[in-house]
């Protein structure tokens, strides 16, 4: 018996037994349009299935031009297409798996001039406004959801998933915000679900009764004027009678100004919204949002609040969860801390995503797994993100790889981050790289600051620094000021940090020790205090408020915990090099928390009364108990110069190699790949 057994227990999906009760959510990968033939796509889906997933539910491919998420975006609407798909789920069955095809119409997000949507109202996230659809025109959009489920079905795909969820066609209709209809398809409840329900007629319709249909709700709009709890659980019910196997379950809209999905989210916060879809229908439903660990999932099904889980970051950090799941390593899972940095970040800067915990990820073709034809004696040198990434590649290479760390413990800047409100997910990759270390015989030496002689004298074939990053500490007079500290001071707790604060330098680090000192931890651990901060009425008890209550930030004290001031020398306001798909969070929540950012400043000196700083040419003073700086960071690479001067050439990686570009994502992709070619 496992921990997991309601997790490896098979599910029952229409005529289709699944092997287990874990999906991978459908997540775009830009792999879809970015490389063509899907070769790519098909070795990322196939890794996934042999890691034992029980479903893969596609990216989702819009059933006509119109409703491409973006010009040349993905669209399934022709026979020629087959083949490509084919490439698809042949990979997919071939490693034993199985694949569902999402349909997805954009409707009104479809950043295309020629979108449509039930009324012509422009969203706020797409410069174009959409044409409403006529009667004919709703007719042809049933018809060609119909007719792409019949190509999916011809291509060799087990199902198709009807994406009637996040803000798009189908929830449009549904939602009174954005229909205003008078026709059969709009004014009541009834007539605006009934775009949904002759979709899923259609589609059933055409698949005969083998295939899964799969249709994705949402369980709470999280926009004014979307459903309330109660029509959602009715909506339900109607899409089972119409013919479903399986309902899905979305979380708020697009354009909600609620965050559903980044690390910020408490784990499977949404469970209530989840709940009341699983009361109202008798076939399975799926749980989706938050969803990173196998216990987590375990106990969602446990606890009745789903039949099953859907995952799709998961899935990119880990390809095997489920197999790790099934063998009782959990421990070993290389666990999605909900960053986005590398994933939607990317997809929405047009590249294709890839995850900051695995550069595998879309990427199978480039990084053979397999071993070194030559195992070699590797010395690492650095405990952090690199380091740890590197010993670990190499190591699963078969190499003999001794890891030393000055510091006590492992981690290095991951032990800085883990402590910022929201970053908690953090430790899971510590967790990750510990086990890994271990279960591959890492020689892991703790505590040792080992010297270029020691290096030298052992002989190692290879040596590898990670020996990071030293703080800048910038010009300025009186840096030396008892009251200038470091961040690493701050988020190590080395200080104890006063009720007045300025920051110097408004980058990632500065929004961090920001969010460390005024943020409050429990609105991304407590669900009950994340939807308090963020205005969520989870019970979704009113009518047209969409889960949205008119009151934020209950949690934030009106007068906040310190006083603290951002600053930075350019003009332009602070935080624009966040990540684009979670610092709108981060900038939001500290607003909540009165940060104030000064932007365009000099800074003039330090001393007992503060600190000292113009802008436009006019000398302010900010009378402060401490100055934190975040000023960047210059490579360390002392033991590179030394062993240079001994003739030992040995590889940089991480922020000992680039500091201006310090992040975790480049560390950890750097080193895996410095561990293939090794
Ligand atoms: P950073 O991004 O380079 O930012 C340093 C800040 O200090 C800049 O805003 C810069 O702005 C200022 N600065 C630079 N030199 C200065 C000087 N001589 N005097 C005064 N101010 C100076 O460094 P970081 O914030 O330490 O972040 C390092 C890396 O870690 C980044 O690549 C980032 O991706 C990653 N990181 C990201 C996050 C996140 O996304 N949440 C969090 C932590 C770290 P001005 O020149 O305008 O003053
Ligand atoms: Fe998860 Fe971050 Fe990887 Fe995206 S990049 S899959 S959010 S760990």
């Amino acid at each position: 018996m496992s921990i997991f057994d309601r997790l490896l227990t098979p599910l029952a999906v229409g005529q289709t037994v699944l092997p287990n009760r874990m999906v991978m959510g459908a997540m775009h990968t830009r792999l879809e349009t970015l490389d063509r033939p899907h070769a790519r796509l098909a070795a990322f889906y196939a890794a996934r299935a042999a890691g034992e997933i029980g479903l893969i539910l596609s990216g989702g491919f819009s059933p006509n031009a119109e409703g491409v998420m973006e010009a040349g975006g993905p669209l399934f609407d022709r026979a020629e297409q087959l083949d490509e798909h084919r490439a698809v789920t042949r990979a997919v069955h071939a490693a034993g798996g199985k694949i569902v095809l999402q349909i997805l119409h954009a409707g009104r997000y479809a950043k295309v001039p020629e979108c449509v949507a039930p009324s012509a109202i422009k969203a706020r996230i797409n410069a174009w406004t959409p044409r409403a659809l006529s009667l004919d025109d709703i007719g042809r959009t049933i018809a060609d959801f119909a007719h792409t489920a019949a190509l999916a079905v011809e291509a060799g795909y087990d199902g198709v998933e009807i994406m009637g969820s996040e803000g798009y066609l189908i929830n449009e209709f549904a939602a009174a915000a954005t229909n205003h209809r008078d026709d059969a398809y709009g004014g009541s409840f009834d007539a605006r679900i009934r775009f949904a329900l002759d979709v899923v007629r259609a589609v059933r319709e055409r698949l005969g009764a083998a295939p899964m249909l799969i249709y994705r709700i949402s369980s709470i709009d999280l926009v004014d004027g979307g459903l309330s709890g109660a029509e959602v659980a009715t909506f339900a019910q109607r899409v089972e009678a119409a013919g479903a196997d399986l309902i899905n379950t979305g979380v708020g809209w697009h354009e909600s100004a609620v965050p559903t999905i980044a690390a910020s989210v408490p784990r499977a916060a949404w469970r209530e919204a989840i709940r009341n879809v699983k009361r109202a229908v008798s076939i399975p439903v799926m749980a989706s949002n938050r969803i990173n660990m196998p216990e987590v999932a375990e106990e969602l099904i446990a606890s009745g609040v789903a039949d099953c889980v859907s995952m799709a970051r998961p899935l990119l950090a880990d390809p095997e969860f489920a197999k790790k799941t099934r063998l009782g390593l959990a421990d070993e899972i290389n666990t999605c801390i909900g960053c986005n940095q590398a994933c939607l970040d990317r997809i929405f800067t047009e590249r294709t995503a890839t995850c900051l915990v695995n550069p595998r990820a879309g990427r199978e073709i480039e990084f053979p797994e397999g071993r070194a034809r030559v195992a070699k004696r590797v010395a690492v040198v650095g405990g952090g993100p690199a380091g740890m990434a590197f010993a670990v590649n190499a190591a699963e290479r078969g190499h003999a790889v001794t890891l030393y760390e000055a510091a006590p413990r492992l981690g290095g800047q991951l032990n800085m981050a883990k402590v910022v409100p929201g970053k908690a997910e953090f430790n899971e990759t510590l967790r990750y790289f510990t086990a890994r270390l271990a279960k591959l015989g890492v020689d892991v030496r703790l505590g040792e600051a080992v010297s270029a002689a020691a290096l030298a004298d052992a002989g190692y074939d290879e040596i590898v620094l990670a020996t990071g990053v030293t703080p800048r500490v910038p010009d300025i007079a009186g840096v030396d000021h008892p009251k200038v500290v470091s961040y690493v001071d701050v988020l190590t707790g080395k200080v104890d940090v006063g009720a007045r604060v300025a920051i110097i330098g408004a980058g990632g680090m500065g929004f961090d020790v920001a969010e460390y000192l005024l943020g409050d931890a429990r609105e991304s651990l407590d669900p009950e205090a994340f939807f308090r901060a963020w205005g969520v009425d989870v019970a979704n008890a009113n009518a047209g408020s969409g889960g949205l209550t008119k009151e934020m930030g209950a949690t934030n004290p009106a007068k906040p915990r310190r006083t603290v001031h951002l600053l930075q020398r350019k003009a332009e306001p602070p935080g624009k090099g966040l990540g684009k798909s979670t610092g709108w969070i981060l900038k939001a929540r500290l607003r909540r928390a009165h940060l104030m950012t000064i932007s365009g400043a000099t800074y003039d000196a330090i001393d007992d009364q503060g600190l000292h700083y113009r802008v436009d040419g006019v000398a302010q003073t900010l009378a402060v108990d401490h100055v934190v700086l975040c000023a960047g960071q210059n490579a360390n690479r002392v033991l590179f110069d030394e062993l240079a001067a001994r003739g030992i050439h040995a590889k940089l990686i991480g922020g000992a190699d680039v500091a201006a570009e310090l992040d975790a994502l480049r560390a950890i992709d750097q080193a895996t790949r410095l561990a293939v070619e090794l």
